[in-house]
């Protein structure tokens, strides 16, 4: 085939276009997004080291994923195509036929339901523990346990893990332990000696709730395991959604920080009206306050109450009276949104777990937005009536 151009018919220039060259040094400030699924390999570096297929390897998600490791102070991340995506890749890249694994019934519904209703399906048991009742957790350990899996704070209820406490154990009975961190968000719980930390992106690190995505941080010897497994399961992370997810975190920290503002002043508010039943958000109790001293210096945008039971109206009434904050599941957007509890996230537990856990026909949980407070706590007022 010639190299003249000139005689190279009119869909073959179509697709094998003139190449933009860019002068060495002559960078974007911003990392572009590259959506080629390939890439033509370079014959002067070793092929393993090079982006041959989007699968595998893409710039704009390495990008992203060098970001989060570096803001989470973990050695290495890999992003997935959903927070739940990032927590079945941990899982079943760690764990095989005959191993145990021990977790908490304060998790994300998803996950429990995972770990319950379909890790049993590839041979793989597990025990789940209340989170407040750390004496069950070393003599739940078996000699086929391999995992300990927490979230703190816990989605919907706030509960906090003693994260040391945790890790501890696992270090003494040579267990791996991941945590899921998304309520935390990025930039906190950077301290502590996880083998795996696990992220949502689609709330706070993407802010736009625009983009559905999640993460695993950790050590590298872990985190090739799960490399291994994630590369043949398939669920990377569009170079489109990186690059959204990239420019969201510009402003995670101020995000953040705004959010705990206003959600600090809501649960104050909440926690003296006369219609609300109790408040949860970290440190509002005793035992919880020196744990958030000790484990997180913001305590993020998300706030859950109960409405009392005697009131007109229900959790899912409740939401309808709304009108600035809006009924919807997710956190850490820049809109104020809410759910009832019960129907969002308490569908599989029995009369007496929704109790211990704080869920009813009444409890809600609120992230809030990036709105004034004011017209908050306002239309929250409104709707208390
Ligand atoms: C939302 C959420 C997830 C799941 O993330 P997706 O991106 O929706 O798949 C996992 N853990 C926690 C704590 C969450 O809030």
């Amino acid at each position: 085939m010639s190299k003249n151009r000139e005689s190279w018919g009119q869909d073959t220039k179509l697709n094998h276009p003139e190449r933009v060259r860019i002068h060495e040094g002559n960078i974007p400030l911003l990392q572009p997004v590259y959506h080629s699924a390939k890439f033509t390999a370079s014959e002067n570096h070793p092929v393993s080291e090079q982006f041959i297929y989007g699968r595998v390897g893409n710039p704009t998600t390495r990008q992203l994923e060098l970001t989060l490791a570096e803001i989470q102070k973990r050695e290495d991340c890999i992003v997935m195509s959903s927070g739940i995506g990032a927590l079945t890749g941990t899982f079943l890249g760690l764990l095989q036929k005959g191993d145990h694994m021990i977790t908490f019934r304060e998790l994300y519904k998803p996950a429990r339901m995972f770990i319950r209703d379909f890790l049993p399906r590839y041979g793989i048991s597990s025990s789940v523990l209340p989170l407040s009742d750390m004496s069950k957790l070393e003599s739940n350990i078996k000699p086929e346990t391999k995992l300990i899996h927490f979230e703190s704070p816990t989605n919907p209820n706030l509960h906090m893990a003693d994260i040391e406490a945790i890790i501890s154990i696992a270090r003494k009975h040579n267990l791996l332990v991941s945590m899921d961190g998304t309520f935390g968000g990025l930039h906190q719980h950077t301290e502590f000696d996880l083998d795996v930390m696990v992220q949502s992106l689609t709330k706070y690190a993407n802010g736009h709730g625009d983009v559905i995505a999640g993460s695993i941080a950790g050590r590298k010897t872990v985190l090739n395991r799960i490399r291994e497994f994630t590369t043949y399961q398939g669920s990377h992370l569009d170079p489109e959604a990186a690059y959204r997810i990239q420019r969201g975190l510009k402003t995670y920290i101020l995000r953040y920080e705004r959010q705990t503002r206003t959600a600090g002043e809501i649960a104050e508010y909440l926690s003296t009206h006369p219609m609300i039943n109790w408040v949860k958000y970290p440190g509002m109790t005793e035992k919880d306050r020196a744990l958030v001293e000790k484990q997180m210096k913001q305590k993020g945008g998300v706030v859950s109450f109960e409405i009392k039971h005697d009131a007109p109206f229900n959790a899912d009434k409740f939401c309808r009276r709304l009108n600035v904050i809006q009924l919807t599941a997710s956190i850490g957007s820049t809109e104020s949104i809410i759910c009832p509890t019960l129907s969002f996230f308490g569908g599989d537990l029995t009369e007496e777990e929704r109790r211990e856990m704080g869920i009813s026909t009444h409890s809600l949980r609120l992230s809030v937005g990036l709105e004034d407070a004011r017209d908050l706590i306002e239309d929250l007022k409104e709707a208390l009536g």
